[in-house]
């Protein structure tokens, strides 16, 4: 027979971990800045952030400037290490990667794209030769093996007309289309996009979320785009609000019976049960420092401290 501590690591075991089957994972997340000299402050850009994206997900971030979103992307990318806490994607955990790990990380797992359109391509190529290069940094692929994979990259894009000019013979929005491309060179299995349309006019921009939301819809490759723009969120299944270093709001979209498209807004409740109220509803009702909860059947509550400071008498 099973003895008591036999079923309890089993019951431990069975459980499954906090986001085992997530493509992304953050865990309580923390990034902390410390100045560089004796004086200045340090910046606590993430502050125990919980993340969970599904494989194949389309996702946007967005959040106040400063509020730690290039922060994440960072250590998603695996460019910056964090603090604490735990963070994984695809498998790969970002913490405990050794140089090498995080070598073939970023030239296999994710692939990048940057709001400055200059930063994504090297003048001196052509757009064709833009996307191979990743492939041959890799190594294993003949020349003409990565031209015509290359080629076909910018056709999925929509740029095959731009193969053979250099950016700066581009328009900004190409320019962001052809990163696409070069970002999906080595079939990563996760996009990370730092508001890639943020040099961009709307018009051009949508033309760019275009090209992402078709390589996720094709490929199936995980997409997560960081962004100010308020109408991406109408192209993509979730988006997920950052404040303050942390997740705070979800809306997730979804199309209803009569084929109309439903946007619900949820707030995020995070493992250790703390949860953002969104500031115009807290000063809509002038609620500071500490509120009344109540459990009802099937809701809580959340009232105005109404009597003020009589428990500091
Ligand atoms: P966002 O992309 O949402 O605008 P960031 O992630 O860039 O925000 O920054 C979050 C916070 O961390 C900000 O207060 C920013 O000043 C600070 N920060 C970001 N990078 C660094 C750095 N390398 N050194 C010091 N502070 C930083
Ligand atoms: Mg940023």
């Amino acid at each position: 027979m099973d003895s008591l501590a036999d079923l309890e690591s089993r019951a431990g075991r069975e459980a499954p971990a906090f986001g085992a089957r997530a493509h992304i994972l953050c865990d309580n997340l923390v990034r902390i800045f410390k100045p560089e000299g004796a004086t200045g402050v340090e910046v606590v850009a993430l502050q125990g952030l919980d993340l969970l994206i599904g494989e194949g997900e389309l996702v946007a971030i967005v959040g106040a400037s400063g509020s730690g979103k290039s922060t994440l992307l960072n250590v998603l990318s695996g460019l910056d290490v964090p603090t604490a806490g735990l963070a994984r994607v695809a498998g790969v955990d970002l913490l405990s990667m050794t140089p090498r790990d995080r070598l073939r990380f970023r030239r296999f797992v994710v692939g990048f794209i940057w709001q400055q359109t200059a930063r994504n391509l090297l003048p001196y190529l052509t757009a064709r030769e833009n996307v191979a290069l990743p492939m041959r940094l890799a190594g294993g692929t003949a020349r003409r093996e990565r031209r015509a994979r290359a080629g076909e990259l910018l056709e999925l894009i929509g740029v095959a007309d731009c193969a053979d000019r250099r950016p700066g013979e581009l328009s900004g929005g190409q320019q962001q289309r052809v990163a696409v491309a070069v970002a999906l060179a080595n079939s990563p299995q996760v996009i990370l996009a730092d508001e890639p349309t943020g040099e961009l006019d709307s018009e051009t921009s949508d033309t760019v979320f275009g090209a992402l939301r078709h390589a996720n819809r094709e490929l199936g490759v995980t997409t997560v785009i960081v962004t100010h723009d308020p109408l991406v969120s109408e192209q993509v299944d979730r988006t997920i609000g950052i404040r303050d270093g942390r997740t705070s709001s979800e809306t997730v979209r979804r199309t209803s019976s009569d084929g109309g498209v439903i946007a619900e807004e949820y707030a995020v409740l995070d493992r250790a049960g703390r949860l953002q109220l969104p500031r115009e509803f807290t000063s809509a009702l002038s609620m500071e420092h500490r509120v009344r909860l109540e459990l009802e059947r099937d809701h809580i509550g959340v009232w105005p401290d109404t009597r003020g400071d009589e428990s500091n008498d």
